[in-house]
């Protein structure tokens, strides 16, 4: 079967591309994936309507590869030019002669950026490192190699992304309640972009993002059954922060990074992430802190408390040594340590000679809905409203447009 032509070149990320060029953050893009479907025997046409988002992938990448699983290739630069077929895979690199060119298959071209997709039936999809993504990729030449930033609708995101933040095997309102969340999460930052060029990375500096591979039935019925549905405070979509398990009470944006707009300033009460209560500790040595702070190493280390709040979680440390003093926050502690290594803001220490001991309870900052504790309330019974009315008190749940 050949993919129509005609039909391509009317393909709606054109539409996006220039909307998103131009930073009008509209909440409906059209982002149309049905169209070959009038040329496609037995396949009726679908037009999807939905809101779109850039994650970037890659950074700084020297040069790499794009391959259409199904198919052939199609790539372009400026908007006005038309999509070129390309092969099944196209080579993207610097061209040789004028390095600030951008090559495809070894075909040069003065613009600093191309986009590349597959076809347009929802089963053609790009492979990039060993991944699969749906929707377009734009790679775009940098001082030191490419950035790659796939563009793809609202809920196609979604789909590669919750399987990446909570287990699909966990019951359905617990995943439905986190497809609202990484849904609304996902539109704050659509309104709030990293910058220029992309919303979002696919880190945990914002959600895991793993493309197609990571998709499954479960996580479907979720994002599907909870189309367009975010969290809204004062009619404005919430940085809807969400975390593994809280310890016994969720925390404010505000205590935690002193993030105080657009998102209702409450903590709840979290008994239910208790059944796994997952106390954690960690080795530190005294000399590793002191060198980070810039305190004399030499001397004796006294740690004191700083302010704590009502849930249990250190806003900071101060690192004393002698009359010499550095207050550090808990968030660039957590960070410079690895959040991994000091899981959350709740913990106590010891300190024995040159060895700091950190335990503590609860995995994560402990702002917004708890998964271990959702997942809790999933089993009770609870639906995934009733289970974002209590970790989001004071935001609504409404439909996107
Ligand atoms: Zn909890």
């Amino acid at each position: 079967m050949e993919l129509p032509s005609e039909l391509i070149l009317n393909f709606s990320l054109e539409f996006l591309m220039r909307t998103k060029s131009h930073h009008h953050y509209l909440f409906v893009l059209v982002f149309c994936l049905g169209f070959v479907a009038i040329n496609c025997e037995g396949v009726s046409t679908v037009s999807d309507h939905s809101t779109a988002v850039r994650v970037l992938l890659d950074k700084a990448i020297p040069k790499g590869k794009v391959r259409s699983l199904l198919y052939a290739t199609y790539y372009r630069t400026q908007p006005e030019r038309g999509w070129l077929t390309g092969e099944r895979e196209l080579e993207i690199a610097s061209a040789q002669q004028a390095p600030h060119e951008i090559s495809v298959n070894q075909k040069s071209f003065s613009d600093p950026f191309v986009f590349i997709r597959a076809g347009q039936s929802p089963s053609d999809k790009l492979s990039f490192q060993g991944r699969v993504f749906r929707g377009a990729l734009k790679w775009v030449k940098k001082k030191l190699g490419f950035s790659v930033i796939n563009y793809l609708t609202l809920e196609d995101y979604l789909l590669g992304t919750l399987g990446s933040e909570m287990s699909a095997s966990w019951e359905i309102e617990a995943l439905k309640a986190q497809a609202v969340a990484s849904r609304t999460y996902a539109h704050y930052m659509i309104q709030h972009p990293r910058n220029e060029e992309y919303d979002l990375e696919k880190t945990t500096q914002d959600q895991v993002y793993g493309g197609v591979e990571t998709e499954d039935p479960r996580i479907q019925e979720a994002v599907r059954s909870t189309r367009d549905q975010i969290l809204v405070f004062n009619a404005r979509p919430i940085k809807a922060f969400f975390h593994s398990r809280c310890g016994g009470s969720t925390e404010t944006p505000a205590f935690v990074w002193n993030h105080r707009q657009g998102f209702p300033q409450r903590k709840v009460q979290c008994p239910y992430c208790q059944q796994n209560p997952f106390p954690w500790e960690t080795f530190v040595k005294a000399e590793e802190l002191l060198r980070w702070t810039g305190l004399d190493t030499r001397t004796g280390l006294k740690i004191e408390p700083g302010h704590t709040s009502t849930s249990g979680r250190l806003a900071s440390l101060n690192f004393v040594v002698g009359t010499q003093r550095a207050t550090i926050d808990t968030d660039s502690l957590r960070s410079h340590l690895g959040y991994t290594r000091l899981k959350s803001a709740k913990f106590a220490w010891k300190h024995q000679g040159d060895s700091i001991t950190f335990q503590g309870v609860g995995n994560g900052h402990g702002v917004g809905m708890c998964q271990w504790g959702a997942r809790f309330l999933a089993q009770q019974g609870k639906n995934y409203r009733q289970i974002l009315a209590h970790y989001y008190p004071g935001a609504t749940l409404q439909v996107s447009h």
